[in-house]
């Protein structure tokens, strides 16, 4: 691909939430990428006079946005196929519709479907993802090898059932099989790629999940300094079912405290049904959450009250969470946010509603800090790996032709118009480390 070198500049209008509230413009920006990282960034004519030891390669696509790399806290690689699939809540969606399809995750239909999948990501715009995998060894495996192929940053895992699985193992066994895979599966893929690929232990969630289990799942990620990502507190049914399981929990939220699983490299999905003393938890674990608006919306789960997990200091994160979610593109997931603290809105009239601007923060740099990498990626200062999307503003517009109207747009136009009707359609290229991961297909010669 033709920007692998290791020195090139791209021309565009540069867009960054660098804090939640912040919005970042400049209008005829650029930026200056070596070695994967940014080294320049400002006025497009002040850096392109500048002279350099070695002259910078630059890239022109005319009138585009360039933003940090969109960041996916939580989705799932064994479901894509199932997208919009049934109408019911998420426990009976889960044995309908889910797990007969997470079951043929396995062997040539997992290779077949792995590599597309991560093509997809990149063709959203989604340059680091959080993923589970099926529950078998090969499925996640087949995953990394597609998500090393891909060029991404995917932080991986294969998924932890002993309870109600749809696995063939004798019960008995299960726990010890998906421990040594797991491990397996770490020791191989942890931090690989230069740190680019990194393992998440998966337990499902609690519905699912025998305490030895769970505690085996936090005392291996504790061991490895890995990941742990699960679901909580999702589903009214989900909440019912946990208190019935475990009576001497206080809360869904202390069967994982109790298990270990609240750590500062866990991230746990959904998280709407919680009470003070569970917010409370999580924030002093600094355990962070990933809200996924679409998946919420779809199963009628609940609108989440981001107002007092944000206030509370959680860092959070956005998930597609497909299949629940119909999509993987982050703009329709930030456009999500956005609804789902409205529609509350309508009934708290004192609650502030998320802004543009917001949703955005949570799905570059908010997301990148719930995965301890805000320093690495999410926003496009200097010094950062170059995490990239290029968007077409043309392709934005109600009428594309009418370039002239492109001239009067703000940087909050320009954001809002993401938001409302970006995805891959107006996704020019994918960037991550500075390598072009995706290229629209009908994008003329760079130069
Ligand atoms: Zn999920």
């Amino acid at each position: 691909m033709e920007e692998d070198v290791s020195l090139f500049g791209i021309r565009g209008f540069l867009i960054d939430a660098p804090e939640f509230g912040t919005l970042h413009g400049q209008r005829g920006g650029a930026l200056v990428i070596e070695n994967g990282r940014i080294s320049e960034t400002g006025d497009y004519d002040d850096l392109r006079r500048l002279q350099r030891p070695k002259p910078v390669r630059w890239i022109d696509y005319g009138p585009v946005a360039i933003f940090p790399g969109l960041v996916d806290c939580h989705t799932h690689l064994a479901q894509y196929s199932a997208v919009a699939r049934g109408e019911s809540e998420l426990l009976p969606w889960l044995r309908q519709h889910i797990f007969p399809v997470e079951r043929e995750f396995t062997g040539p239909k997992a290779r077949a479907e792995a590599p597309q999948f991560f093509h997809e990501l990149a063709r959203h715009g989604t340059t680091t993802a959080m993923i589970y995998a099926a529950i078998y060894e090969d499925s996640c495996e087949i995953g990394f090898e597609a998500a090393k192929e891909s060029g991404l940053r995917v932080i991986l895992g294969e998924m932890m059932m002993d309870l109600g699985s749809y696995g063939q193992l004798q019960p008995k066994k299960v726990v010890s099989v998906s421990l040594l895979e797991s491990e397996r599966l770490c020791r191989k893929w942890h931090r690989a790629e230069d740190g680019r690929l990194e393992y998440a232990f998966s337990p499902r969630f609690a519905v699912t999940c025998s305490e030895k289990l769970m505690r085996s799942a936090g005392e291996m990620a504790a061991r490895f300094d890995a990941y742990l990502q699960t679901h909580l507190a999702e589903n009214r049914e989900e909440l019912e079912k946990v208190h019935h399981l475990y009576m001497s929990a206080r809360d869904y939220t202390h069967v994982y405290e109790k298990c270990g699983l609240l750590t500062p490299k866990t991230m746990l999905g959904h998280c709407i049904h919680l009470n003070p003393r569970e917010i409370a938890a999580i924030a002093g674990a600094q355990s962070s959450i990933a809200h996924c608006p679409t998946s919420n919306l779809f199963l009628g789960s609940g609108l989440i009250k981001l107002d007092q997990l944000l206030k509370a200091g959680i860092p959070v994160g956005l998930g597609s969470d497909v299949a629940a979610g119909p999509e993987l593109n982050m703009w329709q997931v930030m456009r999500a946010a956005i609804d789902v603290q409205k529609a509350r809105g309508a009934y708290e009239p004192n609650l502030r509603p998320l802004r543009p601007s917001e949703a955005f923060y949570l799905a570059t740099h908010g997301g990148a800090r719930a995965l301890g990498k805000g320093d690495m990626i999410g926003t496009l200062d200097v010094d950062k790996e170059a995490d990239l999307i290029v968007v077409d503003l043309a392709a934005l517009l109600p009428y594309p032709g009418n370039r002239n109207a492109l001239a009067e747009l703000s940087t909050e136009d320009i954001l809002a118009l993401c938001i409302y009707r970006g995805g891959p359609h107006a996704n020019l290229k994918t960037y991550v480390r500075g390598k072009c991961v995706y290229r629209a297909p009908n994008l003329a010669s760079p130069l």
